[in-house]
């Protein structure tokens, strides 16, 4: 095929397709006037969730910290007289989250989450840094249902050790001893 017909063929495709996407409808989204509604699993904006009960889920087992590629989260650890553990201060640097949901995936209380709100820019960076009454939210977040100690095992209020759900009596090791 000589050259000059490529040329015409290639032409001609182009052009069709051009001609093809000018009687298509637009598809363009005047943002932010209109925001298009994200999937509940989008990735942006991380807050720290509450239990069904209303209180607080994070115990600061530093896993989400560990997990983090880019160490953007820190806390500090403390309990309560009743056995609950909590975290007296939770900073996360937003300046530097990749949002790869890591920390949400290592999080054994289902407390930390990454939410559809993306709208968090700055232009002083230093807002970007959140502390735990910011990322605190009063209500469970994606997992509704979800309280970490009915199933722990650890002693709280709430129960005592063998008296969780699914959770069997304490076996004494040494009763099989020879
Ligand atoms: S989303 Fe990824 S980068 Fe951001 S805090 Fe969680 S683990 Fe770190
Ligand atoms: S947010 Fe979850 S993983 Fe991170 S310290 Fe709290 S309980 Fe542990």
């Amino acid at each position: 095929m000589s050259s000059a017909i490529e040329a015409v063929k290639a032409l001609t495709t182009g052009f069709a397709t051009t001609f093809k996407h000018l009687f298509r409808k637009p598809i363009t989204e005047e943002y932010p006037e209109y925001k298009r509604p994200l999937p509940e699993r989008t990735r942006a904006r991380i807050i720290l969730t509450r239990d069904p009960d209303g209180n607080e889920r994070c115990v600061a087992c530093y896993l989400c910290s560990g997990a983090c590629p880019v160490s953007c989260i820190s806390m500090q650890s403390a309990q309560k007289e009743n056995g609950r553990r909590y975290a007296t201060w939770f900073r996360i640097n937003h300046a530097r989250c990749i949002y790869c949901g890591l920390c949400e995936e290592a999080c054994p209380t289902s407390a930390i989450q990454l939410t559809p709100m993306f709208e968090t820019c700055e232009q002083d960076i230093l807002k970007l840094v959140y502390e735990k009454e910011d990322l605190l939210v009063d209500h469970c977040g994606k997992d509704r249902e979800y309280n970490f100690y009915k199933y722990a095992g650890i002693v709280t209020e709430i129960g005592g050790k063998g008296e969780h759900e699914k959770e069997d009596k304490p076996v004494n090791v040494k009763s099989n001893l020879p």
